[in-house]
């Protein structure tokens, strides 16, 4: 079988209540698959800063970058006022490990009156992100004038759009091999505002138009959309879409305004994702008003363990487990309170470990 050694970071919250059901799925699916998974648990977080004045220990670092094939992160809190020291421990990771690009897939049940069946594929180290911000005072004293650098490079546009090209034609293999979708063919949909930004967003737009065209991406369909006009149209109607690649602040506002299209939080995974490293993380955060009680939804997590696994090569693994939350979803038997079911985390799991 092939090894594999995963770190686990639950982090603070329910992170540390919906991780240990991540990996008992991979536990599950690793027979069927001829894997063999190892894990490593490791510290990080808001309480972790509490107890060591460190939000990510160089040893969570290091034995990531040593160790490990992939990784698992939980969630963490933030303090809600601004702590000396503190930062967030997921966007140093992201920067440390180099993972240039932030995964999102949103997808409803089949029966749904609105299906969605999408990704959102983020552009995750420029853009406006690059926080070279200044403020200074207006030449004609009418106050402080404060402005922002957007930077857009041909190599981060190139990569991100290579990318999801790739995820393109994974997701239509995996269509092939008989996972249920409402598409039937790749496309990948590129987003921008080049008719006002023509330099910065047009360089993303030609840029992933080119990164699209190379040979090996032939059967996608290359759609391209303003921001605005997809923002009205994926609320609209979210089944056109398939593959979304956007640059950074886009992307960071259509993965949260689609992640609201399904109900809830508790469904909606997404990975960080390198040349060579995963980590999947579910969408929310460490939830303190459900906490303790036994009631957080672990699909978000689950569906990240099945992202995570696409990443590192094994996506026939993956579409075992998206059919298992499929599965359990489309009963409707076994739901948490969030999706307006009266289950517990242990019940929800359980019937997920038992259809896979
Ligand atoms: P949240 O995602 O933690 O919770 C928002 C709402 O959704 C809450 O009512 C919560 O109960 C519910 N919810 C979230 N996940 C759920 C799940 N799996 N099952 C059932 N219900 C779920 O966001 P928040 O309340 O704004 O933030 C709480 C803390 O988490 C803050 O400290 C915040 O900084 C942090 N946070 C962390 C991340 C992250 O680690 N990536 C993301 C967002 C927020
Ligand atoms: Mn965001």
């Amino acid at each position: 079988p092939r090894s594999l050694r995963i770190g686990l970071i639950p982090g603070d919250g329910i992170g540390r209540e919906v991780i240990p059901a991540g990996r008992r799925v991979l536990e599950a699916v690793s027979t069927s698959f001829n894997l063999k998974f190892s894990f490593v648990d490791l510290p990080a977080g808001y309480e972790t800063f509490q107890q060591t004045g460190v939000a990510l220990p160089d040893r969570t670092v290091e034995t990531l970058q040593k160790e490990c094939d992939g990784a698992l992160f939980g969630a963490v809190s933030s303090p809600t006022k601004k702590v000396a020291g503190y930062s967030s421990p997921i966007v140093a990771l992201r920067k440390k490990l180099d993972l240039y690009a932030n995964i999102r897939p949103v997808k409803t049940t089949f029966s749904s009156k609105n299906p969605i069946d999408l990704v959102i594929v983020r552009e995750n180290t420029e853009d406006l992100y690059v926080k070279e911000e200044r403020t200074f005072s207006a030449p004609d004293g009418s106050g402080k004038i404060a402005e922002a650098i957007k930077r857009i490079s041909e190599r981060a546009s190139h990569r991100i759009a290579t990318m999801a090209g790739t995820i393109a034609l994974q997701r239509q293999q995996l269509r092939e091999s008989g996972i249920q979708s409402i598409h039937t063919k790749p496309t990948v949909t590129i987003t921008h505002k080049s008719n006002v930004l023509s330099q910065t967003d047009g360089l993303f737009r030609e840029t992933s138009r080119t990164a699209l065209s190379q040979p090996q991406f032939s059967s996608i369909t290359i759609d391209e959309q303003i921001v605005d006009s997809m923002v009205y149209k994926l609320f609209r109607q979210p089944s056109t879409y398939d593959v979304i690649v956007a640059p950074n602040l886009y992307g960071d506002i259509l993965s949260d305004g689609a992640a609201a299209l399904v109900g809830s939080l508790g469904l909606v995974p997404s990975a960080n994702v390198g040349d060579g490293f995963a980590i999947g993380e579910p969408c929310h955060g460490s939830a303190p008003d459900i906490m303790g009680k036994g009631i957080a939804n672990p699909i978000a997590t689950i569906r990240s363990v099945g992202v995570m696994l696409e990443f590192l090569g094994e996506a026939k693994a993956a579409g075992r487990i998206y059919e298992a939350v499929d599965g359990n979803l489309e009963e409707g038997r076994l739901l948490t309170p969030d999706v307006g079911g009266s289950a517990g985390t242990e019940e929800v799991v359980e019937d997920i470990l038992k259809r896979l």
